[in-house]
């Protein structure tokens, strides 16, 4: 009677979720400050003032059907214009209203591009390993495409180009890339974004016919050594899904965009397309009141300094406990080689100690756990020993 897919994604909790709802078992047993969770991605600095300021101002000064209101489709025109200017002056660009649709988040983003680059079932949308898992439920049920992954590169969480190369083929409609990295933390140097954009630029004349680079920014703002390249100006074909989920700590508000840059091969009907796939998946307009504040977010400074610390004080622990991984340069996760190679019997022994970690199985790179860092730093300096407890244990009994 009822799709069985939807039956089967709508049964099946992800295995975040699922360590989150165990955390909160646990934490009735043996108290909330006994269990050390470092499964989601929720962001543990507070969204800016100025947000609760904007917020109480709107409130006193506007009515509610001024705030409350359907905006036209793609969001109201001088928060799209705000938004555009705010891109021009930090990467150079000529952006215009018309280039942008708002979105409940940047999943929303995500899913709004592959259904408007959806033509046949055979298409194919492909993913460089780590990813975030939610892409396939996306790509595969949402569009009715293909999703495909290429495999992971764990000396640097960069490109592995080869293996990327060899996923290509006539049907490959887009490359999905996500800097900074959600799980690695990998922020991608200029030399790979030039790499890329060669790559794909090569192979869409060999095919006759553009590969979209669709690149999925939420963590955009939160990088701590250098900024990650912004690939509208490194690629033409390049579809932006941004989110201000993690920058303003609003991951419940749900706003963030599509940018369908000029430079886009059929801009026009492209942006058309994200609109028809918007309005057919039902999203109607991206959540009126927080549009409006985000039009206040250009210029504004992004606050990292409680992350960057959690990072540096995680790194330094683990890498005295003996765990090899590459030092994030972006978003708030590390991404470490686990001992014995087994990531997922890793994250069953550390349950064991009620510590809390994402097997890298479901990213596509086994052998490795995601730490989300977004906690309070008291967590980090308490969960260290068990970090390192666990490593003696794997060393007295592999
Ligand atoms: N893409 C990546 C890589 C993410 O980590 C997330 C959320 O954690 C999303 C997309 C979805 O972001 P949003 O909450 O803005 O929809």
């Amino acid at each position: 009677m009822f799709s069985k897919e939807m039956v089967r994604r709508g049964s099946q909790r992800s295995v975040i979720r699922e360590l989150f709802e165990y955390g909160n078992q646990r934490a009735k047993i043996v108290g909330r400050e006994n269990v050390f969770d470092f499964s989601l991605g929720n962001p543990s600095i507070p969204s800016p003032d100025w947000v609760g300021q904007e917020l109480q101002t709107m409130l006193q000064t506007q009515t509610p059907i001024q705030l409350h209101s359907y905006t036209s489709a793609p969001g109201a025109e001088e928060v799209r214009r705000a938004v555009a200017e705010d891109l021009n002056r930090r990467f150079g660009t000529d952006y215009t209203a018309d280039n942008l649709y708002l979105t409940a988040g940047a999943a929303a983003a995500l899913s709004a591009c592959f259904k408007a680059l959806t033509t046949a079932p055979t298409d194919e949308f492909v993913a460089i390993a780590p990813y975030f898992p939610e892409y396939e439920c996306f790509v595969c049920d949402g569009a009715g495409a293909q999703f495909r992954v290429t495999p992971p590169e764990t000396e640097t969480f960069q490109i592995d180009f080869d293996g990327l190369e060899a996923c290509l083929n006539t049907n490959t409609k887009a490359v999905i890339v996500n800097s900074p990295n959600n799980p690695s933390g990998a922020v991608y140097t200029p030399q790979t974004a030039e790499r890329l954009a060669e790559l794909l630029r090569r192979k869409s004349e060999e095919y006759g016919h553009p590969i979209f680079l669709i690149s999925d920014e939420p963590y955009r703002e939160l990088v701590y050594d250098a900024p990650a390249p912004f690939l509208p100006n490194y690629y033409k074909d390049t579809l932006v899904c941004y989110s201000w989920s993690k920058s303003l700590s609003l991951p419940g508000e749900r706003i963030g965009y599509v940018l369908v840059p000029p430079s886009l091969t059929d801009s026009a009907q492209a942006y058309a397309a994200i609109c028809g796939a918007g309005r057919c998946l039902g999203y109607v307009n991206a959540p009126s009141l927080f549009q409006k504040v985000i039009a206040q977010a250009g210029g504004k400074p992004v606050e990292i300094e409680a992350y960057r610390k959690n990072r540096d004080l995680l790194c330094e622990g683990l890498k005295k406990a003996g765990y090899t991984f590459t030092v994030p340069g972006g978003a708030f996760y590390l991404f470490p080689a686990v001992p014995g190679g087994d990531g997922e019997e890793f994250c069953r022994r550390a349950m064991k100690q009620d510590l809390l970690v994402v097997p890298g199985e479901g990213f596509g790179c086994p052998g490795h756990i995601r730490i989300s860092y977004c906690v309070a730093e008291d967590t980090i300096r308490r969960a260290l020993p068990i970090f390192e407890r666990l490593m003696q244990e794997y060393q007295s009994q592999p």
